[in-house]
């Protein structure tokens, strides 16, 4: 109804221009040589609407002429493209599919008919990966990094291929170089993460590890690896914050201290770890600075005085005892050790070597005594309890080493210093010290 109603006032207005124009009097006389034209002004307005209309329709049918060369091509470009789209779309099925020659055919078809689209190269690349040619794969790769758009497909392929050769560091590499392309990706920093454990870059593993990490572990590991010694103090200080029941953390925090020749702050360290969780290693740290057993003897008894009634503080102070020639001290020490309930071999070893040094000194009485209980010491060797250890709570691995994650399952965060029970023989496990990791390093379990 509106455009009919349009379509009427349109005309009534052409209508009414028509009569006006018809209504306006006058003639135009045009004179060329001889001859001389004369039309009425209607006539002529007429005659001048045609002649524009006319010049408008030769210039429109000029430039169609003129364009036909590039109408063609642009035809062909984009049906050059249709092709391309679906020969990729035809790859991507065949690599899905798992059909390494149609993906081949399919994207050496792309590439020829978009040579220049990323899209083109990558499933090229994919393509030649599932087809076993890593390197045709890898050049591919290669040249995606090369541009600022394709930069991260390019990273991701040969992140994956580095993986799958197993080139740790080279992997580590480009996974750092892909997050620059594309910053933020959650797959990419668990992959970064994983990586950084599996090359034993405590340091990195720290920054990309969330909460359930082992914090204390990778701390203490990364304090250890560090060169900068104001860099591995600050990292040993953080590993034993976190968790100053770790031996190794401690001790890695109180060797800093000393080097730094903060001996009192390094002494308080050991106790404090002492009074959290007494081992022998930090014994002999803290007695380490004196040579003179009269002298160890009183350090001994000082950090004793952290944890006065555990089993491993009587052993201390037995050893120390025994060093100063204390023999009568270092019996009882012993005695209170095995009361404790700590019935292994090195303390009845200890008790063997009481018993000796007693039947020797210048105390000595008759030996009988001694001599009887320095067989009995001997006796009871091979029926107790052995000695702790360090050992994979994860694949029961022992090592004679503290490590950061197993050598042997690869496990962060497992190797913690156990006592065997009765009947397990530590001495037949194999002690394994490989300082590579080998294996994966799999999510970090409980410590403790
Ligand atoms: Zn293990």
């Amino acid at each position: 109804m509106r455009r009919v109603l349009g379509f009427l006032i349109l005309a009534a207005i052409l209508l009414a221009i028509a009569f006006a124009i018809g209504a306006i009097p006058g003639t135009l006389v045009a004179t060329v040589g001889t001859l001389t034209i004369s039309l009425s002004l209607p006539l002529a307005i007429l005659a001048l609407l045609v002649t524009i209309i006319v010049v408008y329709l030769v210039l429109r049918l000029i430039g169609l002429i003129f364009s036909v060369p590039s109408r063609f091509g642009r035809g062909r470009h984009e049906r050059q493209q249709r092709q391309g789209d679906r020969a990729i779309t035809r790859a991507m099925v065949a690599i899905a599919a798992a059909d390494p020659r149609t993906a081949l055919r399919e994207s050496d078809r792309a590439r020829r008919l978009l040579p220049q689209a990323p899209l083109a190269r990558l499933v090229s690349a994919e393509a030649n990966r599932l087809a076993g040619r890593p390197e045709e794969a890898e050049a591919e790769f290669r040249t995606l990094t090369e541009q600022q758009d394709s930069a991260f497909l390019g990273y991701r392929g040969l992140l994956r291929q580095a993986i799958d050769q197993q080139d740790w560091p080279l992997a580590a590499d480009l996974a750092r170089r892909a997050e620059v392309a594309h910053p933020g990706a959650p797959w990419l920093r668990a992959e970064r993460a994983r990586l950084a454990l599996r090359t034993g870059s405590w340091a990195e593993a720290l920054t990309l590890t969330g909460p359930e990490a082992p914090r204390a572990v990778m701390a203490t590991a990364a304090a250890e690896a560090a060169t900068d010694p104001i860099e591995a103090l600050r990292l040993a200080k953080d590993a034993f914050n976190a968790d100053s029941s770790l031996t190794p953390a401690a001790l890695a925090y109180a060797r800093r201290l000393r080097l730094a020749r903060e001996e009192r702050r390094s002494d308080k360290v050991v106790v404090t770890a002492w009074t959290a969780a007494p081992h022998p290693e930090l014994a002999e740290f803290y007695l380490d600075t004196e040579t003179d057993p009269i002298v160890r003897m009183k350090r001994a008894e000082q950090l004793a005085g952290a944890k006065p009634a555990h089993p491993e503080t009587h052993l201390m102070l037995a050893r120390a005892a025994l060093a100063a020639k204390l023999v009568g001290e270092a019996r009882r020490q012993a005695d209170l050790a095995l009361a404790g309930g700590l019935d292994q071999r090195r303390v009845w070893l200890l008790k063997a070597d009481i018993e000796e040094a007693a039947s020797e000194g210048p105390l000595a009485g008759t030996g009988e005594a001694e001599g009887a209980a320095l067989r009995t010491a001997l006796r009871r060797i091979p029926a107790a309890q052995p000695d702790p250890r360090w050992h994979c709570t994860a694949c029961g691995t022992d090592h004679a080493v503290w490590h950061p994650a197993c050598p042997a399952c690869g496990v962060l965060g497992r190797v913690d210093w156990v006592a065997p029970r009765r009947g397990e023989n530590a001495s037949q496990v194999a002690l394994i010290d490989r300082t590579a990791v080998s294996g994966d390093v799999a999510a970090p379990g409980s410590r403790r």
